[in-house]
């Protein structure tokens, strides 16, 4: 099958509201907001804007859905690609690819290109790489380097990408005039997580016994995605027992099913659980 280019989406509908938490972060990316839609404001003194910016944390903490929001608010479309499928392209490919990314996405400026996972292509050059083996991703590295060095900063396009890995990219990424910016994005405390719960609880029918600071008490250590999840499970959990809403039990039933997902899947990454 042939896998698709990379995902562009002309109308965002995602905006900072459907974001929760994550106070310093929006606060910082706002500014990119700005740049995009009033870039004259910022130039007019000679000030050049920034190409790029960095979305560092863990999984599942809403890196993506924060870079959808930023295209949403300032009405831009968004286009968007993973690293880690560059990972078993044949040659060339990966640097056509991103090329034909970088085109289309000036073909519409003002836009946003999103990169999640970046250090799936972005690891350093020339470090442990076996003869032969690391050739094809450090051509796409090289590919992205020279595209984003390629266009003026008052192309409309800034270039957001999301890693929990910072520590193993390349130097020459983070060069000013690249990804120059960095945002850092935790996992959401007691606060935060209340927050989520409520974004993913709003069109869901609720028992009015419902209390949403427990469960967040009840969650340390759950990102945004599965607090998400938990959300969602709960729904469906009160629907297979035929409730016409869903009430405590089915949310703490949720938070138990979720937590042994990822213990299953913490198990995969440690044998020696
Ligand atoms: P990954 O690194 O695995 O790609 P990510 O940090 O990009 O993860 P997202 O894909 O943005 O995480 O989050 C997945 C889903 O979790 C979102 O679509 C949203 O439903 C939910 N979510 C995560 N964080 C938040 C948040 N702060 N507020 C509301 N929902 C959130």
């Amino acid at each position: 099958s042939k896998a698709a280019l990379f995902d562009a989406e002309n109308r965002v509908k995602v905006t900072f509201n459907d974001v929760a938490g994550l106070q310093e972060a929006k606060e910082e990316i706002k500014e990119i907001v700005e740049f995009l839609k009033e870039p004259t404001k910022f130039t007019r003194l000679g000030g050049k804007i920034p190409k790029g910016a960095l979305l560092i944390g863990p999984p599942g903490t809403g890196k993506t859905l924060l870079a959808k929001a930023v295209a949403g608010e300032a009405g831009v479309p968004f286009f968007s690609i993973s690293g880690s499928d560059f990972v078993e392209m044949f040659v060339g490919v990966g640097a056509a690819r991103v090329r034909d990314l970088f085109k289309q996405a000036k073909e519409k400026a003002p836009a946003i290109i999103f990169i999640d996972e970046i250090d799936a292509v972005g690891r350093s050059r020339g470090k442990g790489s076996m003869p032969g083996g690391n050739d094809e991703r450090e051509n796409t590295l090289n590919s992205l380097l020279v595209e984003m060095d390629g266009f003026g900063t008052n192309s409309g396009i800034i270039i957001l990408a999301a890693t929990n890995r910072p520590d193993v990219l390349d130097p020459a990424l983070l060069r000013p005039g690249r990804f120059d910016r960095q945002i850092s994005i935790d996992k959401p405390d007691i606060a935060d997580r209340e927050a989520i719960l409520k974004v993913h609880m709003k069109n869901l029918k609720l028992d009015k016994e419902v209390d949403v600071k427990k469960l967040a008490a009840q969650t340390p250590g759950f990102a945004g995605a599965e607090l998400a999840n938990v959300s969602n499970e709960a729904a469906l959990i009160a629907a297979r027992k035929n409730k016409n809403s869903v009430d405590m039990q089915d949310f703490q039933d949720a938070i138990d099913r979720v937590i042994g997902g990822l213990e299953k899947k913490n198990k995969i990454i440690s044998p020696q659980e």
